[in-house]
């Protein structure tokens, strides 16, 4: 349409809208607004633009900002923003006129770099956390008359929280150096977003029932809660995980990374017989070599380390098996899988394990120390086991006849895949309460802070490093007094023990409030 601005005629869109949850909204001088530009001028049929996006200035004649939302209580601004009969102008179109109907290329292109970085980054900061407080707070509580991190259901469970985190945090750091060479991964980005931020959630709420009571108190001492609180924001926005999870990543992997599908549809449309011939005959070689390798093994791009041989060659023959897998449920689902979201899903899923598993590969080459060799291991054992089991679901839920045979035929020779063993996890366990290199290198990003609950858990942990094997005597001593002064006394060093006990007091401890 054309309005008078400024006593100019000026060619532009009158747009109406309504949407909730926008962040900073209650503060915003700009909003940013993808909206489908429709041109009535034009005949029946070709009136639709696309999907086009504007910044408009705020405030704005028809434009209202409503009240404050209060995102699980977190003090960032977010709030509804409302238009009607809105002129957005073609100089307030991204790109200008000549890009409108281009938005969803943009809001995609966006989406493949930014979902690949700051949510994955929360989750990565939520685990890292969540691993360093539960590993720590196990040192320092005791019952029983022992720290309660040497019992072994805390020790299995920080060790697999330990061990998922090197998995998530190298797929992070992997995809953070893909993007800075340029490119935009999208599917990898959706993988990172649900992954890490399902990763984030399951560490957290693990290392909530790992401090109790602690847990649960609000205050300036609790270690977790608003983490745990924020958690549900980072799964539900940029793509709720579910929808992303059961309709994205493999919706979009199935033809974006496939080699031949892609070529396949192009020749359809451009009806061109001799393309869609070699794009067919180069698929069936695709799905002969793909079914050999899962049946008689996988060759492997490159060479893996050493120490991580055994796990390479598993990841490449399982990665045959989950391409023979996809072209099987394209072959016979069709159009049908797109709906079927629960396959969908599982397809997605097993990709992701792989995705991770490589990742683990990448990170133990990059960071070229022996130290966490055991974390690697352990972290891509857990992954391809994970994708086997993903797989053999999958096969279990094909609505095919036929069906249990190809995934007996397809999932052959990895039957051998076991998860982690308890005496592995527990070694684990007991490297992360004895070594805080190990610790540190797991989670580089917890900084000190100035003061709260988590400064108290460094200190505390610092004095009783100091303290060394003293400690299992001076909680004993502590058992029979039931006096800090008086069991420090009967320490070789009573100054430091009783820094310790009080340390260690601050860290059990919660805060109090008047009714
Ligand atoms: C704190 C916060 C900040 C936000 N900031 C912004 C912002 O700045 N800008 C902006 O544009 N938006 C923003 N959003 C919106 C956010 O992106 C949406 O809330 C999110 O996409 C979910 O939409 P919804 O709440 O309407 O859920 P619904 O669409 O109602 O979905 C509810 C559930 O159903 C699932 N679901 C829906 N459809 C399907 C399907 N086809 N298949 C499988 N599952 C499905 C979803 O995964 C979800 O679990 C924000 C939201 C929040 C909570």
């Amino acid at each position: 349409c054309e309005r008078e601005i400024d006593g100019v005629r000026t060619r532009g869109f009158s747009v109406s809208f309504s949407k909730r949850y926008i962040t900073l909204a209650p503060v915003a001088t700009v909003v940013g607004l993808a909206f489908n530009a429709i041109d009535e001028s034009r005949p029946e049929g070709r009136r639709e633009l696309g999907i086009t996006c504007a910044l408009i200035p705020v405030p704005q004649p028809g434009m209202q900002i409503g009240r404050r939302h209060h995102p699980m209580n977190s003090s960032f601004m977010n709030g509804p923003i409302k238009g009607q009969d809105v002129f957005v102008p073609m100089d307030w179109i991204i790109g200008g006129e000549h890009r409108v109907g281009q938005g969803w290329r943009m809001l995609m292109e966006c989406l493949a770099a930014g979902r690949a970085i700051s949510l994955p980054a929360l989750g990565a900061a939520t685990q890292q956390t969540s691993v360093f407080v539960a590993n720590g707070y196990g040192q320092i509580r005791n019952q029983f008359g022992l720290p309660i991190g040497r019992f072994d259901a805390v020790a299995g469970t920080i060790a697999a929280m330990a061990v998922e985190l090197y998995a998530t945090d190298a797929a992070r750091r992997y995809t953070a150096a893909v993007l800075d060479q340029g490119e935009q991964p999208s599917v990898a980005s959706a993988i990172l977003k649900v992954q890490l931020t399902e990763a984030g959630r399951r560490s957290v709420n693990h290392a909530m029932d790992i401090l109790g009571g602690k847990g649960i108190i609000s205050g300036p001492s609790n270690l977790l809660s608003v983490a745990y609180r924020h958690m549900p924001i980072a799964i539900t926005v940029e793509g709720a995980n579910i929808l992303t999870r059961s309709l994205i990543i493999f919706g979009q992997g199935a033809v974006r990374c496939h080699p031949f599908v892609m070529r396949e549809m192009q020749a359809v449309q451009q009806n061109d017989a001799q393309a869609l011939g070699q794009a067919l005959i180069g698929h069936a070689g695709h799905v002969a070599r793909n079914l050999w390798r899962s049946l008689f093994g996988a060759p492997m791009a490159g060479t893996p380390p050493a120490a991580l041989e055994k796990e390479a060659r598993l990841l490449a023959r399982l990665s045959a098996k989950y391409a023979l897998t996809c072209d099987l449920a394209m072959g016979l689902l069709g159009g049908r899988l797109k709906r079927m979201e629960l396959l969908s899903a599982r397809l997605g899923d097993c990709l992701a394990h792989l995705y991770l598993a490589s990742c683990c590969l990448w990170r133990y080459v990059f960071d070229a120390n022996a130290d966490l060799l055991p974390f690697a291991r352990a972290a891509m054992r857990v992954e391809l086991d994970a994708a086997e089991e993903v797989l053999r679901d999958l096969y279990a839920n094909f609505p095919t006849p036929g069906r249990r045979l190809i995934g007996a035929l397809v999932l052959s020779r990895t039957a051998h895949l076991a998860p982690l063993r308890d005496v592995q996890l527990l070694a684990l366990a007991q490297l992360l309460r004895t070594r805080p290199d190990l610790v540190a290198r797991l989670c580089p990003d917890v900084s000190t802070p100035k003061t709260g609950g988590l400064l108290d858990l460094m200190q505390a942990l610092e004095l009783s490093r100091q303290l060394s094997d003293d400690a299992t005597a001076l909680n004993k001593l502590v058992r029979r007094t039931c006096s800090f002064e008086e069991a420090a006394q009967g320490m070789p060093n009573p100054e430091l023990a009783l820094a310790y006990l009080r340390a260690a007091d601050r860290v059990i401890q919660v805060d109090d409030f008047a009714p």
